[in-house]
């Protein structure tokens, strides 16, 4: 935890006040040119083709934060060039974030943590046996894309909440850091290939229907019927599928097209027939898409991958309502990288 506030948590109107608060003048393109340095280009120091004043660059050091957290490990798949990276921030707390490579040739996504562990206890995940150790700030969230990007053997155009965490339980500081970047002083992606993805968080998704932003938002409801549900995810299961539906509803009226529903496929538990129709009765008049993802066979929590049958049917079922299907690769299981395996451990 820092008391000087950081830089990576800024947008230029920020650091502009933080100065002027304390008497320094600086013009906005100034602001603009100093995050764009740190965060953008990922440079330390302060911009030198076009320098700000000396006396902007010595209240910056007293004023505010810059340092980097510590890179404690860098792990990479060689079956498919997933990269897991283990940072460790000035408290000691841990975090992980993952640089994906797209199919585009040199382009890459990154997985953010938005929290060190997470209180949604899904039984599935490995992140969810850690418990919630905090939530990550803005800036800590801003500094993984900065670090993997600054390592990244092309460019980085993506960016998707789901590394550990759920992303809508730390709401401020995840929309804080999705508009930092966004912003052509920051991160620079494209909104809309800003993805913050959550288990069913009914407040949080209701706030996005109500100021909808440019990211694209993704509901991994894992099972349709209550019951189950609520077994599988105890303390995400707050909500009711029906409250969560009805969100959903009220987010898909407020954005328009397809909300995308992930669903984490565990062998013999969540595809059968019951779950298609328990899905056709709460979204019937919803469009939505739908991303299956597998789970991996290694797991110490006794679930398993579906089998091909097992997936085709579902698949089939889910076409049958008019529902697109694709299947999401979940990358970098040898290094513990993919969906539900962060746990903040060193591969060695
Ligand atoms: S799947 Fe997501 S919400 Fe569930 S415990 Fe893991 S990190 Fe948390």
């Amino acid at each position: 935890m820092t008391l000087r506030p950081h830089l990576f948590g800024m947008l230029p109107d920020d650091l502009v006040s933080i100065l002027r608060g304390r008497g320094v003048e600086v013009r906005d393109d100034e602001a603009r040119r100093i995050l764009a340095h740190a965060i953008t280009r990922g440079r330390d120091g302060f911009p030198e083709t076009r320098p700000v004043p000396k006396r902007v660059e010595a209240a910056i050091d007293e004023l505010v934060d810059r340092r980097k957290p510590e890179i404690l490990e860098r792990a990479t798949d060689p079956s498919d060039g997933f990269v897991k990276y283990l940072f460790r921030l000035h408290d000691g707390a841990l975090a992980e974030a993952v640089r994906i490579p797209l199919e585009k040739e040199g382009r890459f996504s990154v997985c953010l943590s938005s929290q060190a562990g997470c209180a949604m206890g899904c039984l599935f995940c490995a992140t969810g046996r850690l418990g919630l150790k905090r939530h990550l700030e803005a800036w800590e969230i801003v500094a993984q894309l900065v670090a993997v990007r600054d390592e990244a053997p092309g460019r980085v155009s993506g960016a998707v909440f789901q590394g550990q965490g759920e992303p809508l339980h730390n709401f401020e500081a995840v929309s804080k850091a999705a508009r930092i970047l966004s912003h052509s002083c920051g991160g620079a992606i494209s909104g809309n290939a800003i993805t913050i993805s959550t288990v069913g968080l009914v407040p949080g998704i209701l706030k996005l229907a109500n100021d909808p932003p440019p990211w694209r938002l993704i509901v991994s409801l894992t099972s349709a019927i209550e019951e189950k549900r609520r077994s599988l995810i105890p303390t995400g299961g707050a909500w009711s599928v029906d409250e969560i539906a009805g969100a959903v509803r009220t987010y898909q009226r407020a954005v328009g097209g397809r909300v995308t529903v992930a669903w984490v496929l565990l062998g013999g538990v969540n595809h059968g027939p019951d779950e298609v129709a328990a899905l056709a009765r709460l979204f019937e008049g919803v469009p939505l898409r739908f991303n299956l993802i597998d789970v991996n066979d290694a797991r110490p929590d006794g679930f398993r991958r579906a089998t091909d049958e097992e997936r085709e049917a579902f698949r089939d079922g889910l076409q049958a309502l008019g529902v697109p299907v694709v299947r999401r690769y979940s990358g970098g299981v040898a290094k513990h990288a993919a969906c539900g395996m962060l746990a903040s451990t060193r591969n060695g």
